[in-house]
């Protein structure tokens, strides 16, 4: 018996002793910073002269680890195994597979600040945010574990009286999960988690900016007793080992989340079926946003302006599901943004292994230039209200920023910028509001603030978004709470941290007994 699944909690850093505590785990890690990491493939180290080097953002002289780099052949073997290792581990039963996320989430819990600072200091988290990514990673593994436990029982089917008949779920076989980097624990885990839970093994690419993190998930797998080359560490360039992978006949599914542009590649080319190869390969995408946060008439002006400022900055806006349009009824449009502007010109920005900083840096140079370059666009588009500048001189620092007045057909209106960065748009009326926000191609995350029920009924059957906040942010989706993921571009209408997302990494096996 396992008891009932409730998310972990947050860390209250208003607390003096947590803040200790917290401030000890980065000491902890600091002093373990610029290490190398080699791969592991069947549970052997193996080193690698091309390299991948993992830097602080916001301190781009500070190596957090020089990570091994998979090439061709070193991911064949790593396909080797993983297909040779399916053979017996699709076999364990259930319950120990899922003892081993259990034990996976225990450890972590007992060492989570220690995650958390790794958070801090590769992925430019600010605490909070650093604390949040390792609780839902913690939360991945216990609701997957539970989860398995209900799959393994099946799903009743109907027996006439000359027959018995048994629906279950098999695993697919070896799967190459590719995580993000924003969510550098806790979808790197939970992807990694639910593949291998259901009965799969795994070849795991992590993001190139955040390969440490997953290799410290690597040593607690292990630690939790799950055998070699069950999930395998093959860091590599996606144009190298990506490609090959995705391509390889032996594939039976990819898990992905990041950029739509890489989702439609990755889409495409799994969907060839090359010689030998035995099945259709299965996708599962979590691809991009261009959330949406409407304020009615009606709303709580103060919550709307603070949902908004929350959404929109939070971790840099780095998330899929971030504010990136604020859509304002026009009676209320001028007070919402006098005070969307005024709440962020307080916040605070800088490294965020300093508590008191708001954000931090965005991930690299690439993301620098591509935001930088939409601050210009914004410039055309839009009336720059706050912010508008950038630093890349220590690290990738970019204030946040707000555009007012922009046109619905405008290009920050539909194009993903994925930092810190939103688009204010007036609209005529509520119905009008709803328009502008699903003219989209995105469909992930939304929100609605107002007071008026028969509205947010009407944003209820009619905002197409996956995940539809009422009287609040859009982003922090919970595990088992909050199953998360979008329509059209954003993915392939999947749900993490749903009841039904295990089933996607199955397939349903009927035997039918004449008795
Ligand atoms: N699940 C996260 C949230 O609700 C976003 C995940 C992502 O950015 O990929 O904010």
């Amino acid at each position: 018996m396992v008891v009932p699944y409730k998310h972990e909690p947050f860390t209250d850093f208003t607390v003096e002793i947590n803040r200790q505590e917290f401030e000890a785990a980065l000491a902890k890690v600091e002093a373990e910073l610029g290490k190398n990491y080699d791969l592991i493939i069947n549970g052997e180290r193996i080193a690698t002269e091309d390299k991948i080097v993992s830097l602080n953002p916001s301190n781009k002289e500070q190596i957090i680890g020089t990570v091994s780099r998979a090439n061709i052949d070193l991911a064949e073997k790593a396909m080797q195994v993983a297909d040779e290792t399916f053979t017996t581990w699709k076999k364990w039963k259930p319950e120990v597979r899922a003892d081993i996320l259990f034990k996976a989430a225990a450890i972590i819990r007992r060492r989570k600040h220690e995650f958390s600072a790794y958070l801090v200091l590769e992925a430019g988290k600010p605490w909070n945010e650093a604390d949040a990514d390792t609780a839902e990673g913690i939360d991945f593994l216990e609701y997957y574990a539970r989860q398995m436990l209900q799959l393994s029982k099946g799903f009743a089917v109907e027996s006439r009286p000359f027959e018995h008949n048994k629906l279950s779920y098999i695993p697919l076989g070896v799967g190459v999960v590719i995580p993000p980097w924003n969510f550098a624990f806790a979808i790197m885990a939970g992807m990694t988690a639910a593949a291998l839970v259901t009965g799969n093994t795994v070849l795991l690419k992590p993001a190139e900016t955040t390969s440490v993190i997953a290799y410290k998930f690597m040593e607690v797998l292990e630690e939790a007793g799950l055998p070699n080359g069950v999930v395998n560490y093959t860091p590599g360039y996606g144009s190298e080992i990506g490609d090959y992978l995705v391509d390889h006949k032996r594939t039976r599914f990819i898990s992905f989340t990041g950029s739509k542009a890489v989702g439609v590649r990755i889409y495409e080319r799994a969907a060839k079926v090359h010689p030998g190869q035995l099945w259709l390969k299965r996708v599962v995408a979590e691809m991009g946003g261009k959330d949406a946060v409407i304020v009615d008439k009606d709303a709580d002006l103060e919550l709307a302006a603070q949902s908004i400022v929350k959404s929109a900055f939070g971790f840099s806006g780095q998330k899929c599901s971030a504010c990136s349009r604020a859509i304002i009824h026009q009676d209320v449009y001028d007070e919402v943004l006098e005070r969307a502007v005024e709440l962020t010109k307080e916040l605070t920005i800088g490294a965020p292994a300093d508590f008191n900083n708001f954000m931090g840096p965005v991930t690299d140079q690439k993301a620098f230039d591509k935001i930088m370059s939409y601050i210009e666009i914004g410039k055309e588009e839009g009336r720059l209200m706050v912010g508008g500048t950038g630093d890349n001189s220590k690290g990738f620092f970019i204030q946040p920023t707000i555009f007012a007045d922009v046109n619905e057909d405008a290009r920050i209106m539909h194009e993903e910028v994925f930092g810190p960065f939103v688009a204010f748009c007036k609209a005529n009326d509520f119905d009008h509001a709803l328009e502008i926000a699903n003219n989209t191609e995105y469909g992930l995350t939304g929100a609605v603030l107002t007071r008026n029920r028969e509205n947010l009924e009407k944003a209820r059957e009619d905002f197409h978004v996956g995940n539809l906040y009422f009287n609040r942010g859009c982003t922090g989706a919970i595990v088992g709470y909050h199953p998360f993921g979008g329509f059209n571009m954003s993915g392939t209408d999947s749900k993490a941290g749903g009841p039904d997302y295990l089933l996607l990494f199955t397939q349903a096996k009927l035997v039918s007994e004449q008795l």
